[in-house]
């Protein structure tokens, strides 16, 4: 089955607990398993970026529910294309907290973030491009 890629970055209204983060991962998950979604949610302490994998139109009516979510807002597409495979095979949904990171271990993705905030490319490709290599790699 022919299957997308969605990368959408959204704002969070408030500072997420770990709690919050952990009640959305736990929902996330369950759904996501039983529509053969895959993906991953990025935090960094203000915005989320999150890609979702699967079915064209089950991701379009996933990200629909998604951004009606009061949790987070000024929620905005990044990339939606079709894709040969997927980049989160092992993932229903996982969940990366950037203000946790270890050392420099996820510099490259806070610059992700950060330019996707600021409408900048990194080299030539677009920050969600640039995401979906780096996980491919
Ligand atoms: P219900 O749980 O009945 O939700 C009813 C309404 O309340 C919905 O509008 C819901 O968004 C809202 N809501 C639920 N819990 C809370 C809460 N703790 N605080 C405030 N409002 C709440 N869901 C997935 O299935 N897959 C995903 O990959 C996924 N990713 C997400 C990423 C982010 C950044 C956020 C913020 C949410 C994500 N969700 C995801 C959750 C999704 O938005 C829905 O809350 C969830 O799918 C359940 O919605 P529902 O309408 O089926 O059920």
């Amino acid at each position: 089955m022919s299957i997308n890629q969605l990368v959408y970055i959204s704002q969070a209204v408030r500072k997420m607990s770990a709690e919050d983060l952990h009640a959305i991962l736990h929902t996330a998950k369950s759904n996501n398993q039983h529509i053969d979604v895959t993906g991953s949610l990025f935090y960094n302490g203000g915005w989320f970026m999150q890609v979702l994998e699967g079915p064209l139109e089950t991701l379009n009516a996933l990200y629909k529910k998604i951004e009606k979510d009061p949790r987070h807002k000024n929620s905005r597409i990044l990339y939606n294309e079709p894709a040969k495979f997927r980049t989160f095979t092992r993932w229903s949904m996982n969940m990366t907290n950037l203000e946790n990171r270890q050392a420099d271990k996820y510099d490259q993705l806070v610059e992700v973030i950060d330019a996707a905030t600021t409408d900048r490319k990194i080299g030539a490709a677009s920050p969600a491009v640039t995401l979906l290599k780096m996980f491919r790699e």
